[in-house]
């Protein structure tokens, strides 16, 4: 039973999915000039569209999962799942206003124009604060609607910020934070949902080692106690002895949050030679 997966043809989330893929195992030559490409070493057929059709063609069987961003799912509402997200094509859809604007808060936005491509999301978080704009849909460029005399807001993405500054426009409100995510379709066949199940497992496997950091460091016994308090580990810390009588190496695993933090304490606590090593996949 082989498992079909839409990803974005060409685009922001591309090169994140095909890499996703790649670190799961998957096999695949590069041929987003291809419609479609089978994996050779994995039940999966991968489709290359539009991300805008995405959520339809899975919603109606052409294919079974896709990658697609959060934004782009809630924007589409089809039917469709949220099986996981995937931590890769993060931004924010923000609403801005001409920086020379004295407006600062999405109430003075009633009874004005707003230009986005992303009419559904905005017109829920609108109604869901009582604002009566009215809504200007436009496909691109959607930053430029206000010099042009289009709008008096546009609600778009926003990653650096750079855009907004270079088109003088300034955030008054983060409506949605977005990033990649896996949809599935609603009612799965069982054989493919095991394949999914499979592909799933890998990318758990993936995502949890890219947050992880293999870390090995000498420390005197007198201090073990002490430095593996510090270093939680999988299920705790490795200790192995040094040639070097009253030293111990010490090996474990530091979530990438702690990471710091963690290091500067083992060595405040006689830590020495500490060494951090990616890890490639991580099982729990
Ligand atoms: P397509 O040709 O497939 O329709 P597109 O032009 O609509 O592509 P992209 O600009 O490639 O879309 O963006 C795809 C997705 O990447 C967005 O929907 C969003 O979830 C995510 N993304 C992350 N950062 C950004 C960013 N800075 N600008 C735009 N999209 C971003
Ligand atoms: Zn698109």
């Amino acid at each position: 039973m082989t498992l079909k997966i839409a990803v974005q043809k060409s685009g922001r989330l591309h090169d994140g999915s095909m890499q996703l893929l790649k670190e799961c195992g998957i096999e695949c030559s590069n041929g987003s000039n291809q419609l479609r490409i089978r994996a050779a070493n994995f039940p999966l057929e991968i489709f290359f569209l539009r991300d805008d059709d995405i959520p339809e063609y899975v919603q109606d069987g052409v294919v079974d999962i896709g990658i697609v961003g959060e934004n782009v799912m809630l924007e589409k509402k089809k039917q469709n799942r949220l099986v996981e997200k995937l931590g890769f094509g993060k931004c924010r859809l923000s609403i801005a206003v001409p920086r020379n604007e004295e407006i600062t808060s999405i109430s003075e936005l009633n009874g004005k124009r707003i230009a986005t491509s992303y009419p559904v999301i905005l017109r829920s978080y609108l109604d869901m604060n009582l604002v009566s704009a009215s809504i200007h849909e436009i496909s691109g460029s959607v930053e430029i609607a206000p010099r042009i005399g289009l709008a008096d807001a546009i609600f778009d993405i926003v990653s650096s910020g750079s855009t907004l500054f270079n088109n003088e426009l300034k955030e008054i409100q983060t409506v949605l934070t977005s990033e990649a995510v896996l949809i599935a379709k609603n009612n799965m066949d069982e054989e493919v949902n095991r394949v999914l199940e499979r592909l799933l497992f890998r990318i758990r496997a993936v995502r949890k080692a890219r947050y992880n950091k293999y870390v090995l460091l000498n420390a005197p016994n007198d201090k073990l106690d002490l430095i593996c308090s510090l270093l939680p580990g999988m299920k705790s810390p490795t200790i192995l002895p040094l040639a070097e009588p009253g030293w111990s190496s010490v090996h474990s695993v530091i979530h990438e949050n702690d990471f710091w933090e963690v290091i500067e304490q083992l060595k405040a606590n006689g830590a020495e030679g500490i060494l951090i090593v990616p890890i490639e996949k991580m099982i729990l």
